[in-house]
């Protein structure tokens, strides 16, 4: 762009480092461009183009949850996560959102209840990450992970330019082994991806032992059933070799039994991955509970049991609706309140 309109390209160096380097909010910061350079930039170009209009922290104060309005005036979510103690080095993990709203549907989830609306741009998805080490300047960014609102390896493009910026040494330089990409089992993606020559980590929402109950919970199940996904999975190791993780969600009477229990280390036997598990958020309009703890912990032990790496993930932000699409929802339920609340009082 700066080339286009007649200014030396070195400029553009200029620029990508202030803004990745130096973390500048505004035009007026980069002191060494020319005053014409930079006052035609703040005129036909935008630094920032997320507007955080709420924020959520967890009283631990670990978890920050911010929902952004986009130019357009859709709405996503990012959560930062802290890790470490104050003296030894504390770092944060960013989670992502890859679209506004979410086409797959999932029936547990709130992004998934509210439809598809568009997909982010790679400069919308940097921006995420960009706005945390920004505030957050004193901890740097350890790993991000695209798990939050959308399918990233459905907005593969966005999804890669995003990867490769927050990659790139002249800039946040974020190592690829620190950014995980996580699906709901998109086969073409998987491919896609293991052929990048990227050691970045997959992750996939797996959440069912069987065809019948994952269509349930994943409809994208019915296009790509477990037998083609578990497929991609080991392509992905053997190309990649870097390990898969497989998150299931547990929900009360649904997934969190004993025998599917013993049916998942069936289906993973023999795979170089690791299984972690998540107690389910409540979503306000899901029909699915959470597991209680002890099903969660049983769970844990039979596939230990059948010598398969599980973990319990621990549940961060559960005070600040940290759940994908929850702060959406909520902001959106307390707007409507709000004006019936308004409505009310004008008829009154
Ligand atoms: S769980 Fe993920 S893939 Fe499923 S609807 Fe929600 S955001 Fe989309």
């Amino acid at each position: 762009m700066v080339e286009s309109w007649c200014e030396p390209g070195f400029h553009a160096d200029q620029i990508w480092r202030w803004l990745y380097c130096s973390y500048a909010s505004s035009f007026d910061e980069m002191s060494d461009l020319p005053l014409r350079l930079r006052k035609r930039l703040g005129e036909q170009t935008k630094i920032q183009t997320l507007n955080p209009v709420k924020e959520l922290t967890s009283t631990d104060r670990k978890t920050r949850k911010i929902l952004f309005q986009l130019y357009d005036g859709r709405e996503i979510e990012s959560v930062s996560m802290l890790q470490g103690r104050a003296g030894e080095g504390v770092r944060h993990t960013i989670c992502v959102s890859a679209m506004a709203g979410c086409p797959i549907g999932c029936p547990f989830c709130a992004t998934g209840q509210e439809g598809f609306e568009r997909v982010l741009s790679a400069g919308e998805i940097v921006e995420q990450v960009m706005y945390f080490a920004r505030v957050l300047r004193e901890h740097p960014v350890a790993n991000i992970v695209f798990m939050g609102m959308g399918e990233p390896l459905a907005n593969y493009d966005a999804t890669l330019k995003a990867i490769r910026t927050l990659n790139s040494p002249d800039g946040l330089n974020i190592g690829a082994r620190h950014m995980t990409v996580s699906t709901s089992g998109l086969v073409p993606g998987i491919k896609r991806l293991a052929r990048e020559g990227l050691q970045v980590g997959l992750a996939v929402s797996l959440h069912a032992p069987d065809d019948s109950l994952r269509s349930r919970l994943v409809p994208l199940n019915k296009r790509y059933p477990l037998k083609e996904l578990l497929a991609a999975c080991s392509d992905f190791f053997a190309a990649t070799g870097r390990r898969v993780t497989f998150e299931y969600t547990l929900f009360q009477g649904v997934n969190d039994s004993p025998d599917q229990a013993r049916q998942l280390a069936g289906l993973v036997r023999g795979m170089n991955c690791h299984i972690n598990l998540i107690p389910a958020n409540q979503t306000d309009s899901s029909a699915f509970r959470p597991s209680p703890v002890r099903n969660v912990v049983r769970f844990q032990h039979e596939l230990q049991r059948h010598k398969v790496n599980a973990t319990i993930r621990r549940s961060a932000g559960a005070d600040i609706h940290a759940g994908c699409g929850q702060l959406r929802n909520r902001a959106e339920t307390e707007r409507a309140n709000g004006m019936a609340h308004k409505r009310r009082s004008l008829r009154t």
